[in-house]
């Protein structure tokens, strides 16, 4: 059994408008705005990232600025949704704040037998699941603290993300043999897979949770268009650079396609595409957001990976002005 993958590292989507963007996260959702810096295959174009006081592995949702990219359209081969961890006893609050900033949800409605799910979608038709479950009592004490939503009420990081696929047999045997998944639950067209969790691990080292993987299979419906409003990969966390290369070597035994391993700054990672079409990334915990900007000043200012300072001014003149969700101020 392979124990090298601890749960969800980050989800990346992809956005056409970047100040939309944030203020929805930040201002509805209560993310912390992480890190405002580009994409590095494309350095033109913003990454936005947000997660918990630090974007923790296991909180990380991110985005890719590409305003030109077609609109996505739904279908099998994609992250059909991606889904946070709220409390139970939050349920009400989160609808009425949907209510009263006029964002449309679906629920909450039960899922298997202990969770309470509520959907809805972000500005670009992202969709997007609150799950309320009993695993977020002890979750606490990541929150950003200097968000709009209360603590108690708070979202703790991812609890799962849900594939849809054509067959789901092929998917599950790479996060069953590959990543150290193990299936646990099935309702209907709906496949469970989880990582046990690792007891011995400090919350310093690992945050835990955020270790499920939902395979919906929908063998009638066409391949998605991955766009505006997608999801553009899930990674998955490891906690070091030894795990990672037995990953990869793992995974390459197994017939896929795996890049080297990456340099993103943040992390290491090493993508490859899962056999149902699925773009899959493992990612290193370390060293995380803090190795460019103090605890403090996440989030505020234009950070470039250290290759890319020497044309700063350059990217600064067409990338669009977006307004730090904190100070209020052009970032740039
Ligand atoms: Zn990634």
């Amino acid at each position: 059994m392979n124990n090298a993958i601890y749960g969800i590292h980050h989800v990346t989507a992809i956005t056409s408008d970047p100040q939309r963007n944030i203020d929805f996260y930040v201002n509805n959702l209560g993310l912390r705005f992480v890190k405002l810096t580009v994409n590095q295959d494309d350095p033109s174009s913003y990454h936005l990232y947000y997660g918990d006081e630090l974007g923790r592995p296991g909180t990380i949702l991110t985005f890719f600025h590409w305003p030109d990219a077609p609109k996505g359209h739904r279908g099998t081969s994609e992250v059909f949704a991606t889904s946070f961890l709220i409390p139970k006893s939050s349920i009400h609050y989160w609808i009425n704040r949907f209510t009263s900033k006029q964002i449309k949800f679906r629920g909450p409605y039960k899922r298997f037998d202990n969770e309470e799910v509520i959907t809805f979608y972000d500005p670009d038709g992202l969709e997007l699941e609150l799950v309320a479950h009993k695993s977020a009592e002890d979750k606490d004490i990541h929150v950003w603290k200097e968000g709009p939503i209360p603590t108690e009420q708070a979202i703790r990081g991812f609890y799962s993300v849900t594939l849809s696929e054509e067959g789901y047999e092929r998917t599950a045997s790479v996060l069953i043999d590959e990543l150290g998944f193990i299936p646990t639950h099935q309702d209907g067209s709906r496949f469970r897979y989880e990582i046990p969790s690792k007891e011995s691990v400090s919350q310093k080292e690992d945050i835990g949770g955020a270790n499920i993987v939902d395979v919906l299979c929908l063998p009638y419906i066409q391949q998605a268009i991955i766009g505006i409003g997608s999801v553009h990969h899930v990674a998955y966390r490891t906690p070091s650079d030894k795990q990672q290369k037995t990953l990869r070597h793992n995974i390459v035994r197994a017939g896929l396609n795996a890049t080297p391993v990456i340099d993103r700054f943040y992390f290491h990672s090493v993508y490859f595409r899962e056999p149902g079409g699925v773009l899959f990334e493992i990612a290193t915990n370390p060293p995380g957001f803090t190795v460019d900007e103090t605890a403090e000043d996440l989030g505020t200012h234009l950070v470039l990976p250290p290759w890319l300072e020497p044309i700063r001014r350059d990217l600064v003149e067409v990338l669009p002005p977006v307004r730090s969700p904190k100070k209020d101020e052009i970032t740039k």
